[in-house]
């Protein structure tokens, strides 16, 4: 049997979580997607009209199939969280059973069981503002939905994930070096992102024989990224300073996903793998 892979946070075509599940689906899983509340409708009549289908083209020459579209906020663990205001807007009350909890009740009861959790979804309401002018409110969201989001979601298909699976997250080198104009708490929420790798590989490796690694990708164009306001500056610094002085595609990044959750990475867990061109190894411009 091929394996089962569902990625939080596709939503488009231009970011890492579409070429990982691209990367999967070339390697023969069968694909299910989450797709935040919000952004749900565009993807889905954009599914429905052709629009992603150049970039559904696999190596092959085959379209991938995404076998279902869940609903997803990962910012609620259960409808008991879900505020009155959410719950009666227009962009949430069109769907049903969004929060982590229900999504994986309903991936159980469609497929009873997954293999890969694919975690590639982040957001900070405040990630313009340096660190020292982010409210508390801005840093706490940050951290839950960057975060806290992971947490929850393994915590949750940890019961529903067969032994010997794989999860695979995204975080970025702002955890570890400063990046100014990734503000917002954004840098602190993947610096959790890591630290929990660490700690998650140990207790779902424990628990269910789960690996748990992430990708410290270098700076892609995506939706979220463009939101920010300087990935264009970040793409051309990296492009002039990292190792491999090349574009990095989305591709590269979800080829090393494909791979960590692979058996052959079958004794990697707890990393902080990077694919960034080497930018991360570099110490003075070259
Ligand atoms: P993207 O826009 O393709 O992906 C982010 C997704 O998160 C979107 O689909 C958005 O709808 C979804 N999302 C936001 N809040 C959500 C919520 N509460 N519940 C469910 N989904 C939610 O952009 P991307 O840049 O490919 O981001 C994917 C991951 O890669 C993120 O973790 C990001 O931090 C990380 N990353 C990006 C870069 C970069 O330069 N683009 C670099 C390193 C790491």
């Amino acid at each position: 049997r091929g394996k089962r892979a569902f990625i939080a946070g596709v939503a488009d075509d231009n970011g890492y979580g579409w070429a990982i599940a691209k990367s999967l689906a070339a390697a023969g899983a069968e694909i299910l997607v989450g797709t935040w509340v919000p952004a749900l409708n565009i993807f889905e009549t954009g599914l429905r009209r052709g629009k992603f289908d150049e970039s559904r083209v696999l190596p092959n020459g085959s379209l991938m199939e995404i076998t279902k579209v869940y609903p997803l906020d990962a910012v609620y663990d259960g409808p008991e969280d879900v505020p009155e205001d959410v719950k009666t807007n227009k962009r949430y009350s069109g769907a049903s059973n969004w929060t982590v909890k229900e999504v994986v009740e309903t991936v159980k009861k469609d497929f009873g069981t997954i293999d890969i959790l694919v975690h590639s979804l982040a957001n900070g309401p405040e990630v313009s503002k340096p660190l020292l002018e982010t409210s508390r409110y801005g840093y706490l969201t940050a951290v839950s939905a960057s975060s806290y989001s992971f947490v929850s979601l393994l915590k949750h298909f940890l019961p529903i994930m067969n032994p010997g699976g794989a999860t695979i997250s995204l975080t970025y080198i702002a955890s570890e070096r400063t990046i100014p104009g990734y503000g917002g708490g954004m840098s602190s929420a993947k610096a959790a992102l890591e630290s929990d790798t660490r700690v998650l590989a140990y207790e779902a490796g424990k628990k269910g024989q789960i690996r748990v690694n992430t990708i410290s990708a270098g700076p892609l164009g995506s939706r979220a990224a463009k939101a920010i306001g300087f990935i264009e500056k970040m793409i051309d610094y990296s492009f002039a300073n990292a190792a491999l002085q090349k574009e990095l595609r989305a591709d590269e990044v979800g080829n090393v996903a494909a791979f960590l959750v692979s058996p052959l990475a079958s004794a990697i867990t707890g990393s902080v793998v990077y694919v960034d061109n080497g930018l991360n190894i570099m110490g003075a411009a070259g």
